[in-house]
């Protein structure tokens, strides 16, 4: 069986987990600092603040941004779900516009459509690791002043004109789900270049207490800490953050690799009509968190039984990205007209792609999904 994804650990990462295990400090300490430290450097933003997973970053970012009931904030529907729940949990109302075919990220001309006088922010999702056009959308957020924050879950190791996603605006949330591209079990990171955004994010995601453990314990003199507001337990553990920081020192190796993988996908199907493949514009660099392929209506099979086909010959495969807008959590509330989101969700298939993905099994993917999709079956028999 050929799965779809898989996370790239080695003996470096259990070794570091064990290590951190029996340094006796296990919970938000020195790793974490370490991993922030490191993490920002990488990207290139001024600070890094590690939580428990992406979507509590998110949640956090909201917060910081000043996000609350009564404001709208609009946000891709063709999305894992965590990007609108996070909008959600403050209290206020996402807007779902439409996202480009070629993509799967916003339409900047759809998002100015769903611009109002309650919009607080854009949640710009940088979807499967392909970035999104940060530029057109800093420029919406200049001239209708609106916060810009970043839902990068995907995107580690991406970049955008030369630079690192993370280092381009104010908040920008990664995830190290074992579903991304590098994994700490669960966990997130939010970059930012704002001193007072830092302060603040450190506080929320450690009940709001003026001191961290760490400085109470290593501290010669007796200090008591406050509670500045009411924060939440989004802490990283100190054994994640060991994993992290190796796995950060693969990042753009694995990055890599999945480049290869992707450029071979590319090259056997750029040529079948009715086929959309990933289009990475100029400027835009993916770390092909996942590879997902888009067939057009009269394509001359159906999606499903093109799946179906794959997991008979032991291919995993997941439909394209899901829409929020047509799930039950939303539905009721929302009458969304997305007809691209919808197209995109109906008719795209993701394909295995992991590190390593041995040449074969690369092979054994086109091979079958060429088979699968030719008008005529390809006859496997060798005549007489
Ligand atoms: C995976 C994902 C999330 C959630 O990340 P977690 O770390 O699992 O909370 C949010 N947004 C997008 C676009 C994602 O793909």
């Amino acid at each position: 069986m050929i799965p779809l994804a898989k996370p790239y650990l080695t003996v470096e990462e259990a070794r570091a987990a064990y290590d951190t295990i029996l340094s006796g400090w296990i919970t938000q300490g020195p790793r974490v600092q370490e991993f922030e430290e490191k993490f920002a450097t990488y990207t290139g933003a001024p600070y890094a603040v590690a939580v428990s997973n992406c979507t509590t970053a998110l949640h956090l970012s909201m917060i910081v941004a000043g996000v609350g009931p009564m404001d709208e904030v609009i946000c891709p529907s063709l999305s894992y779900i965590a990007t609108a729940n996070a909008i959600k949990y403050v209290g206020a109302t996402p807007v779902f516009a439409d996202v480009l075919k070629t993509s799967n990220n916003l339409d900047p001309v759809e998002t100015e459509k769903k611009i109002t006088s309650k919009t607080k922010a854009i949640l710009l999702v940088h979807q499967l690791g392909m970035p999104a056009d940060i530029e057109a959308f800093q420029e919406l957020c200049g001239k209708y002043r609106l916060q810009l924050i970043e839902d990068a879950a995907c995107a580690a190791g991406s970049q955008y004109k030369n630079k690192k996603i993370g280092s381009h605006s104010e908040l920008v949330c990664f995830s190290f789900h074992p579903r991304k591209v590098i994994s700490t079990g669960d966990g997130g990171m939010i970059t930012t270049n704002r001193k007072d955004y830092y302060e603040r994010l450190k506080l929320l995601r450690q009940h709001g207490m003026s001191v961290n453990d760490r400085v109470r314990h290593e501290a010669d003199k007796l200090i008591f800490e406050e509670y500045l507001e009411v924060g939440y337990n989004y802490r990283m553990t100190d054994i994640q953050a060991a994993v992290g920081i190796h796995q950060l020192e693969k990042l753009d190796w694995i990055v890599k690799e999945r480049r290869k993988i992707a450029a071979i996908y590319d090259e056997a199907f750029r040529h079948i009509p009715g086929v959309i493949l990933p289009r990475e514009e100029a400027g835009f660099y993916s770390n092909y968190q996942s590879y997902s392929v888009y067939l057009s209506k009269d394509f001359l099979i159906d999606r499903n039984t093109l799946m179906q086909g794959l997991l008979d010959a032991g291919i995993a495969s997941r439909r394209g990205v899901m829409t929020i807008h047509r799930e039950k959590a939303y539905k009721q509330s929302e009458q969304d007209v997305l007809p691209v989101s919808e197209d995109v969700n109906d008719r795209s298939i993701i394909l295995p792609l992991f590190v390593p993905m041995a040449p074969e099994e690369v092979q054994q993917v086109v091979d079958v999904f060429l088979r699968l999709i030719s008008p005529v079956p390809v006859s496997t028999e060798v005549g007489p």
